[in-house]
């Protein structure tokens, strides 16, 4: 059996920036691998065609460019706000505001939305709203563990079922 729409896969991969040898970013292992239902989509058009026609035991080493990943860096996604939004209960969060704290808000709309934080000024704070992986470009090598038909259900919800899938 090989890797084809609508097949459950399970694979192990270990994600570095840019190359085999590059800053490791995630890993996944055999023992909870990453299990997903193959043309389903949700995941990185390029990572499903990377791995199409794989069998079970094969292994794979493919690089996605930012481009095709998450997106070029977006400098218009950086947005400097005033201090005072950091204001609560009349005291300023201190805490929420080192560089480089990933940190949650809420947007016009009342959307929670994330950001970083870029830069910590006198009377601004500069945000970073971009995805962080923007502007990397990812690298993927790893295994695939197994291969099985999805069951009717699975088809039905789009998604896996079971061990590393959804329990409901
Ligand atoms: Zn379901």
């Amino acid at each position: 059996m090989s890797i084809s729409k609508n097949k459950v896969v399970s694979l192990t991969y270990e994600l570095r920036e840019d190359n085999i040898s590059g800053d490791l970013i995630e890993v996944v292992k055999a023992d909870q691998p990453f299990v997903f239902l193959f043309g389903a989509g949700g995941l990185l058009p390029e990572f499903e065609s990377n791995l199409a026609g794989k069998m079970i035991g094969s292994s794979f080493d493919f690089q996605i460019m930012a481009a095709n990943a998450y997106g070029e860096f977006d400098e218009s996604a950086m947005e400097y706000v005033p201090k005072d939004i950091f204001m609560i209960d009349g005291k300023l969060a201190e805490d929420l505001l080192e560089t480089d704290k990933v940190i949650n808000l809420r947007d016009q709309d009342g959307h929670l939305v994330r950001a970083r934080v870029a830069e910590v000024g006198e009377a601004e704070v500069l945000l970073d709203f971009n995805h962080p992986l923007a502007g990397v470009n990812l690298h993927f090598s790893g295994q695939i563990l197994d291969i099985r038909d999805a069951t009717a259900e699975e088809l039905d919800h789009g998604h896996v079922h079971g061990p590393g899938g959804h329990h409901h």
